[in-house]
């Protein structure tokens, strides 16, 4: 239940088992006349046709899937669309953000010419629109990042499109944890709302091989973000991961809205039962989730890590990353993909009472999860 991991179907992971895994494509540019790497017939043909599949599924009309992850993809937009001394805003690791510009950017020389800031978000867990649009006129930011790793609403970026054009500001979305939402139509398209460029993880909501990659409708953009990427960021750009890729495309146009659907419903019948069982579900104003996963404050019931301790009966979630809370996020998508429904999440939602709250004894409880969690050993939502 880490809601950054997913379940793939078998078929697609015998895709990242081919020659390719030992092949080097043309890196340098993505343009097909100027491309000239020897050996790369078949490997072009490739790649150009999974570029076709993700402009079709992102509403895209330019696509880059050099970035072999979604940070790579983030680092590669920063670097390309600001120049020493502009300000980025984006979500701190407080508000489950990645911190890609903050926290997470450690080089020092980075460090000391993108300025970054960082928005605010409101009780419901959602971005505060007004602060932020405050934040906005005073700082003057070149960049605003939207999306983080605890997405529970989608993001106002149709709220900011407006404004973007009036002050001069560019609207990036990072969907890394919501591409499978978004692929699959249960989250807003960011590009459709007007963000201006987008990337993100090929793995997390969304049920592909690990990668990442770049989306806009702005050719300016995307050749910027491309002459960032090859050949500072990368070179070879792990080709097995393309055909796997291509495959999980084709399983989410056929069964991602079905999917998607499921992961919203599971999510939101599991926070139901949990909090009925008396668990602070965050984001309960709201109807607690609208996305893969949930935020549960385990603060009444548990002093120390509450993941470690769920660890201890084979459930895997996530501990808060700033550390300062002792607030979990539970993903669905893995359970969701192995075919468990809402019946399924109030049994989850049992586990978790009985460890936290009862504080019964964990390895009997992890009896109990083994023989569940083995009725459900599939796949689903492929061909
Ligand atoms: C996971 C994540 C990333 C990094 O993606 P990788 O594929 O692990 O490189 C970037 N941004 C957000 C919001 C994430 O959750």
């Amino acid at each position: 239940m880490i809601a950054s991991e997913n379940y793939s179907s078998k078929r697609m992971r015998s895709y990242l088992d081919s020659d390719l895994n030992n092949r080097y494509g043309c890196y340098a540019t993505l343009k097909p006349e100027d491309r000239e790497y020897t050996g790369n017939k078949y490997i072009h043909e490739v790649e150009m046709a999974t570029h076709e599949l993700v402009k079709e599924i992102f509403h895209a009309k330019y696509v880059d899937l050099r970035p072999i992850g979604g940070h790579m993809a983030g680092m590669s937009v920063v670097l390309a669309l600001l120049e020493p001394g502009e300000l980025v805003i984006e979500v701190s690791l407080k508000d489950w953000g990645h911190g890609l510009v903050g926290p997470m950017c450690q080089i020092r020389h980075f460090d000391q010419t993108i300025q970054v800031e960082y928005m605010e978000f409101d009780e419901s867990r959602s971005v505060d629109i007004e602060k932020l649009k405050k934040q906005i006129i005073d700082k003057k930011p070149k960049l605003v990042i939207f999306g983080g790793s605890g997405t529970l609403f989608p993001e106002p970026v149709k709220e900011f499109r407006e404004m973007a054009d009036k002050e001069g500001f560019l609207i990036a979305y990072d969907a890394s944890h919501v591409t499978g939402l978004i692929a699959s139509g249960v989250f807003p398209n960011p590009l459709d709302e007007g963000a201006d460029i987008m990337f993100g993880s090929t793995h997390k909501s969304f049920p592909g091989p690990q990668g990442g990659f770049v989306v806009s409708n702005n050719a300016t953009l995307i050749e910027k973000v491309g002459n960032t990427l090859s050949p500072s960021l990368v070179t070879s750009h792990h080709l097995n991961r393309l055909p796997a890729l291509a495959y999980s495309i084709l399983e989410m146009k056929e069964f991602g809205q079905e999917y998607g659907m499921q992961i919203v419903k599971n999510t939101q019948a599991l926070a139901r039962a949990l909090d009925e069982y008396g668990f602070k579900v965050l984001g309960k104003q709201k109807g607690y989730s609208k996305s893969h996963l949930l935020l549960l404050d385990a603060g009444d019931h548990i002093s120390v890590s509450p993941a470690k301790l769920l660890e201890k009966l084979k459930i895997l979630c996530s501990d808060d990353f700033s550390g300062n809370s002792p607030e979990i996020r539970i993903g669905t998508p893995e359970v969701t993909r192995r075919g468990m429904k809402e019946n399924e999440m109030r049994v989850i939602a049992d586990f978790f009472k009985r460890a936290l709250i009862d504080k019964e004894d964990p390895s009997l409880i992890a009896r109990d999860v083994d023989a569940f969690s083995r009725r459900f050993l599939g796949c689903e939502y492929t061909f």
